[in-house]
């Protein structure tokens, strides 16, 4: 924290104590950061990618990111700098990009989204939201692009690490019943669904519905349509609630694309998206034309689409198989499907549906706007 002039001085001098200095502070902001996904692996499948540190304030900072001040935390602590001796080659800058009102501490108290960037001042490689500021550039901003991102995951009994409301030995009742189901022998976890859905909404999130989902435990939430920075902002702190709410539940979600092997659905981000030309009558041109360049772009975007997703896209469980690239109507057994409203309307939007859950955010709103807008 910083004193003013007059509190070090009064500190100095040793007539006031700590705790009433400490008194005059009234807000805490907690900065929230990726630490990339590159260590992800190795820290075992249910592990998130999300930090945070809390900094306190003497005063109400406001919802203007550019009125908080950089941070800066070790690197080599969150896999994203080799170990070294060195301090100063190991501090990495956050930069307060988003502030939303912070649902569980309450008002004044904020969230903080930040990017990441080296000690030499340069983004850091896992930096993927700088990556995007760079293709959304003026050309891409005047065609408006819209996203929506489908962000299931599944919960997971923190203690046991079977998934959560599952029976401690064998397995539930075979898939079916539980998508969007009701009851107790159906849905699991909802207290935490809810409490998720909540503290989104209190924090100002376009967060546009949950639902349970296939594999009985999982779930999914809806963030947009918002533009593409926006996108990943609100995707990753409502992340990070849900982590965070998590410990008050003892559950961990995870975003793995296979969190249960064998005859159980994955956990995918189905990215709906589009531009100002699909959204008006006759948009259905734009968006068949946006279908053609992405059939041309399949293994890049896939390299990028989440890790392990090879485990999810098999053919099987509403998926179109890794190594191939179909386009449908209301086909759920298609890498990208035209939505049926839309087709009947004949403009509105089209679902990518090949992203992981454990996708970046950013990296897919890059990746559909370099290829259906730049190109
Ligand atoms: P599904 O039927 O595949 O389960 P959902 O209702 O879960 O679809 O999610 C659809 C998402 O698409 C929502 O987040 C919604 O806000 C978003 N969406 C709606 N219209 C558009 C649009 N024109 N462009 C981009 N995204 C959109
Ligand atoms: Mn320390
Ligand atoms: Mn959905
Ligand atoms: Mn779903
Ligand atoms: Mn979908």
């Amino acid at each position: 924290m910083a004193f003013s002039a007059k509190q070090a001085n009064v500190l100095a001098k040793g007539r006031l104590t700590a705790t009433r200095v400490y008194a005059k502070l009234v807000q805490k902001a907690e900065y929230i950061w990726t630490d990339g996904q590159e260590g992800q692996l190795s820290k075992g499948f249910i592990f998130n990618e999300l930090r945070s540190k809390t900094k306190t304030f003497e005063e109400d900072m406001g919802m203007d990111p550019t009125a908080y001040p950089d941070w800066s935390y070790d690197g080599s602590s969150t896999g994203q700098a080799k170990g070294n001796n060195s301090d100063c080659i190991l501090r990495h800058v956050l930069q307060p990009v988003r502030v939303v009102p912070d649902p569980i501490r309450g008002a004044p108290h904020v969230l903080v989204m930040c990017e990441v960037f080296s000690p030499d001042g340069t983004p850091h490689p896992t930096n993927t939201r700088a990556k995007l500021r760079e293709v959304f550039d003026e050309k891409v901003q005047a065609t408006q692009p819209w996203f929506g991102f489908e962000q299931e995951y599944t919960m997971m009994n923190s203690r046991t690490q079977r998934v959560y409301g599952w029976p401690e030995s064998g397995y539930p009742a075979p898939q079916g019943p539980f998508y969007c189901g009701v009851g107790a022998e159906s849905v699991f976890g909802r207290p935490l669904a809810e409490a998720h859905l909540e503290a989104c909404m209190q924090a100002g999130l376009t967060i546009s519905g949950i639902n349970s989902e296939v594999l009985p435990g999982q779930w999914e939430f809806q963030i947009g349509p918002v533009g593409p920075l926006d996108l990943g902002d609100e995707v990753h702190l409502a992340r990070w609630l849900l982590h965070r709410l998590g410990e008050n539940y003892g559950i961990v979600s995870t975003f793995h694309p296979k969190p249960v092997k064998g005859d159980w659905n994955g956990t995918g981000a189905h990215t709906n998206f589009s531009t100002a030309d699909m959204r008006v009558p006759g948009g259905m041109a734009a968006i068949e034309a946006a279908i053609e360049k992405l059939s041309k772009t399949h293994p890049e975007h896939i390299s990028q689409y989440g890790l392990q997703n090879d485990q999810r896209l098999t053919g099987a469980h509403e998926t179109c198989d890794i190594n191939t690239f179909k386009h449908g109507v209301a086909d759920r057994g298609s890498s990208i499907r035209i939505p049926l409203p839309v087709m009947l309307k004949g403009y509105g939007y089209l679902e990518d549906r090949r992203p992981a859950a454990n996708v970046d955010p950013y990296t897919v709103a890059r990746l559909l706007l370099k290829t259906c807008v730049r190109q």
